[in-house]
């Protein structure tokens, strides 16, 4: 069974019951971790999955509610024992800022480190991210206000399509990445400049012509306001939903 998990679904300012957003597909085959908040660990304990399955992360782009949970999961994963080794994607800048981050840390010194594979994805619109049996990754930059990556995802066997925005404001590239997909999840940070309102993740949907629309990184807590899914929904006359943690997403 695949699925995919909202590990967290806030926007940069994380809540009690809305972690900052970062994702899970789970499969047979693998564990893909998309953008890596808070306390990975604990997350995904809490949503039932094992870390030690963790076989890939993809990382959208250097901005410290997608990244900050590194550090801690490697050395975790690292405390726990880990020997298989773990790849890490994303783009040049991204992924030599995480580099540097590590070298902070000093982890070059921590013995018996397991092989982390540094990935990077080329900054072009339908970069393979990778290419497996299963599932083939795909990249395009975003706009927001450093590199950053939206993906579309190809689950074979399922023959399931689904996108995600990352942090943009509306644009051409993502509107390719969502192109006729079962599942779009969107940002809905609000209407401002590298972000979408909700309003906005409507129209790359119904443009796009995707199946389902989950609206996700948007404001919780007391920055809350209004009804996201109707704003969504006066441009979208397909399903829309609010991706909530710990929400799981059938993908078969
Ligand atoms: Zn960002």
């Amino acid at each position: 069974m695949v699925k995919l998990i909202i590990l967290g679904s806030s926007n940069a300012i994380p809540s009690l019951d809305h972690e900052n957003t970062h994702l899970a597909i789970t499969s047979t085959e693998r564990t893909v971790l998309i953008d890596c908040a808070s306390n990975p660990v604990v997350r995904l304990e809490q949503a039932g999955v094992d870390v030690n399955t963790v076989t890939d992360i993809i990382l959208t782009h250097f901005h410290p509610d997608h990244v900050c949970g590194v550090p801690l999961l490697l050395m975790d994963m690292w405390l726990m024992g880990r020997r298989q080794p773990l790849n890490i994607y994303g783009l040049h800048y991204t992924l030599d800022r995480v580099e540097t981050m590590m070298g902070l840390y000093g982890w070059i010194e921590w013995p018996n480190f397991f092989t982390v594979n540094f990935c990077r994805v080329p900054a072009d619109e339908m970069a393979i991210v990778f290419d497996e049996r299963d599932m083939c990754v795909y990249s395009s930059p975003a706009k927001h206000f450093l590199p950053n990556i939206g993906l579309r995802i190809e689950l074979k066997t399922e023959k399931k399509i689904l996108a995600y925005s990352c942090d943009t404001e509306p644009c051409a590239a993502v509107l390719d990445l969502a192109r006729d997909v079962d599942i779009l999840l969107h940002e809905a940070s609000g209407n401002f400049m590298g972000h979408s309102s909700a309003a906005q993740a409507g129209d790359v949907a119904r443009q796009a012509g995707v199946g389902v629309l989950y609206l996700i990184h948007y404001p919780t807590g007391r920055y809350a306001s209004g009804d996201l899914v109707a704003e969504a929904k006066a441009r979208f006359k397909g399903e829309v939903q609010l991706a909530v943690d710990f929400m799981e997403i059938d993908l078969n």
